[in-house]
């Protein structure tokens, strides 16, 4: 069976989260299983892309609205452990960065345009198509109502949605841009008013895929699309995302101070967060709590500014908090300011840098997630593999993969209501429980021991490739 994921990010040739994270490892993992998987993502000014070689396996034209860009697909085969496609078109997808450009629209048009185009002139014929996000989602719309490329028609499209917030919309001029299609079938790209990529993947995709069984639920009703999210109820999976455990391992990270294992684990963290803690000017000897991620309304980081200061009150001085991310300007200044008052207990790197996030995971006692929407997490399941306690808001893929340590058999804290209070509460009984170091140290290695591993999910997703294929 042949899948070409597509998408916008694939670690560790680019990555922005945790959609970069799953397209780099989900292929690996389904290549071991004789899925012969390969990636296709634009082309971007990065060092991964710089420091391997390509081989140019196709070039060609495309048009849009006036104008034609040439546009070369770039193949490497031996640097990822499945093949990846780059599509290079100058003056659209030839800058250094994935998002953020005003002609984002054009771009991902062209993206799914040109590499639809490669696939029928080099007659390549994927058992399954799988797109990855918005920025794919003109896909299954273009296969089924483009006559360009009516060779493609009845290959089954997959779409999985790792983030339902973003949907791509965009106004309906930007139709003259895209290939041209079936004009009868202009309602299925609307959605109030605009073209919406995501709405038009479900409605037009074969079967669609969330990155949480707990995130498909919440997605039935979420204001925009969730009376769309139902009607296609049918065709619906809930895949939790694994980790790549290669990747993630503390055994041998190259980017942490110390290298540990299960049986290591409660020296080699004291060690790591030894020396996170002397660079970032921290006290070694309290208890450290972290958040990685975006500044977005999202991941509830417009609460961190209040909840870091009472905590840091509430607990008289006697607590840590490291943040590494960047986003909205008004917390990143909230917390700036946070940082200039409170040097001693709370370290602050405004930024992306994956090195350093590996280095907190394997320092810090606890990872705090006040996620208003979490369509899986992540950094949970980092945070656990590396022996480090979540502290999550219990919604999406953290609901179904942390749960209370006052259930039983636990493995964070959880809280309900996304507010300060609620929060500051979770933490303070996570403080009460870092006194008790044996049971503290029991979780650590229970959560280190926790199967997040790929394995069963790329079966699930195995089972969806069937199902659609014995439909042919
Ligand atoms: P998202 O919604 O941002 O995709 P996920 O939890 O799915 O959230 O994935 C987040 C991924 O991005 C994790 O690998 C996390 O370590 C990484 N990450 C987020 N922000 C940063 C940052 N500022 N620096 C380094 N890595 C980051």
């Amino acid at each position: 069976m042949k899948v070409f994921h597509i998408s916008a990010e694939c670690y560790p040739v680019a990555k922005t989260g945790g959609l970069g994270d799953v397209v780099g490892a989900l292929p690996k993992f389904q290549r071991e299983t004789g899925i012969e998987a390969s990636v296709v993502m634009p082309w971007y000014d990065k060092p991964f892309v710089r420091d391997h070689s390509f081989t140019s396996v196709h070039s060609g034209n495309i048009s849009q609205g006036m104008q034609t860009h040439s546009f070369e697909i770039l193949k490497n085969v031996n640097s990822l452990g499945f093949d990846l496609y780059l599509v290079q078109i100058p003056g659209l997808l030839d800058r250094a960065e994935v998002y953020g450009y005003k002609d984002e629209s054009d771009q991902f048009i062209a993206f799914q345009h040109a590499l639809l185009r490669w696939m029928v002139e080099a007659e390549i014929k994927p058992s399954i198509i799988h797109c990855h996000d918005h920025h794919s989602g003109l896909i299954p719309f273009f296969v089924d109502y483009c006559k360009e490329f009516s060779t493609l028609k009845g290959i089954p499209t997959v779409f999985t949605v790792h983030n339902g917030e973003y949907q791509g919309w965009m106004p309906w001029h930007k139709a003259l841009l895209m290939p041209e299609f079936n004009s009868d079938a202009w309602g299925l790209l609307d959605w109030n008013n605009m073209i919406n990529p995501l709405a038009a993947a479900i409605k037009c995709c074969w079967a669609y895929t969330t990155v949480s069984e707990g995130y498909l639920e919440e997605l039935y009703t979420q204001p925009q699309l969730g009376p769309l999210f139902l009607a296609e109820k049918d065709k619906a999976f809930g895949i939790v995302n694994g980790i790549d455990s290669a990747v993630w391992n503390p055994e041998q990270d190259p980017s942490i101070d110390f290298n540990y294992s299960l049986i290591t684990v409660t020296r080699g963290k004291k060690e790591n967060k030894d020396a996170l803690c002397k660079e970032y000017n921290l006290d070694k000897n309290l208890p450290l709590i972290a958040f990685i991620g975006r500044f977005a309304g999202e991941k509830g980081a417009d609460l961190l500014p209040g909840v870091i200061q009472q905590i840091i009150e509430n607990a008289k001085g006697k607590v840590s908090l490291f943040v590494l991310g960047s986003g909205d300007p008004l917390v990143e200044e909230g917390l700036e300011k946070l940082n200039r008052d409170l040097q001693q207990q709370f370290a602050l790197v405004i930024g992306y840098n994956e090195a350093l996030a590996h280095r907190i995971y394997a320092s810090a006692d606890f990872i705090l997630m006040p996620s208003r929407v979490e369509p899986c997490g992540l950094n949970q399941l980092y945070a656990m593999r590396f022996g480090t306690i979540p502290i999550v808001r219990a919604t999406g893929g953290l609901k179904d993969t942390v749960s209370d340590i006052t259930s039983g058999n636990g493995n964070g804290f959880l809280f309900v209501n996304p507010s300060i209070e609620d929060c500051v509460k979770a933490v303070e009984r996570a403080l009460d429980f870092y006194q008790n170091s044996p049971l503290k140290n029991k979780l650590c290695k229970s959560n280190m021991k926790l199967d997040y591993s790929w394995k069963k999910s790329s079966q699930k997703y195995s089972k969806v490739y069937d199902l659609l294929i014995d439909k042919l």
